[in-house]
């Protein structure tokens, strides 16, 4: 990324698509920058079929984020250092650490926007070398913190307590509305371009103006006939948001 420094801000754009000084880069974190969803992997892990019933639920619209996340760590009966040892153990897209530099070197914003908990998405953040730091510090530039938004957790002896500083008055689906951040940070920015994988992430996803997505984002976006690029790991995003800065 040696060439990603200030002149490269003055280069011509060779698509739509490419990075530039002033976007906002919105990136979901579980299956996105983690590889697999991090509720599915706890849940896989421990073997927990009625946090599978749960999930459903959830996925049918039947109950709002903030209750499935509650019931389904509820039945996470494990010491904190477990809990650690098992998140420690989940596979993450190092991709991610490419267009983090990027972002900062370029200029761009760029935020962790999840409707998971902050202890693991610190923590793995963490592990790829990363500091967090509140999601409106996207606002300050240069940083060298990832700016993250999601729903807050402790974890303690007696389980993992969630609660929901994003909530939205305006929106009766997610602990962390996404929409809300993105519809509030637009104005700060040129453009806004969305990664993400799942069906949570279709609201935010709408208002970007650039939509990177795989999996059930990849589908939600075919079914309604919009256009994205579609990915299955970050160095493919990588290869295409910075192409011109690769040379
Ligand atoms: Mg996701
Ligand atoms: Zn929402």
């Amino acid at each position: 990324m040696q060439n990603a420094g200030t002149d490269a801000d003055k280069r011509p754009f060779t698509t739509h698509r490419v990075g530039a000084r002033n976007d906002l880069i919105f990136i979901d974190f579980d299956g996105t920058i983690s590889v697999k969803d991090t509720g599915i992997a706890v849940i896989d892990a421990l073997d927990l079929d009625e946090a599978w019933e749960v999930e459903h639920q959830w996925r049918r619209g039947e109950i709002d984020s903030m209750e499935c996340l509650r019931r389904q760590w509820g039945m996470v009966d494990l010491p904190p250092a477990a809990i650690y040892r098992m998140i420690d153990s989940f596979e993450l897209d190092e991709g991610f650490n490419e267009l983090a530099e990027a972002a900062i070197q370029i200029g761009a914003g760029l935020v962790v926007v999840s409707d998971g908990l902050d202890f693991y998405v610190d923590r793995m953040l963490g592990r790829l070398g990363w500091e967090t730091c509140p999601g409106d510090t996207v606002l300050q530039r240069p940083r060298r913190c990832i700016p993250r938004y999601a729903n807050h957790a402790q974890v303690t002896d007696h389980g993992v307590k969630i609660t929901f500083p994003h909530r939205s008055d305006d929106c009766e689906q997610c602990g962390n509305c996404k929409t809300a951040h993105l519809m509030r940070l637009r104005p700060h920015f040129s453009r806004t371009i969305y990664l993400g994988d799942g069906h949570s992430d279709l609201c935010a996803a709408r208002f970007a103006d650039v939509v990177f997505a795989k999996d059930a984002l990849a589908e939600d976006f075919t079914r309604a006939g919009r256009d994205f690029v579609r990915f299955d790991r970050l160095a493919e995003v990588n290869g295409v948001l910075l192409a011109p800065y690769k040379a």
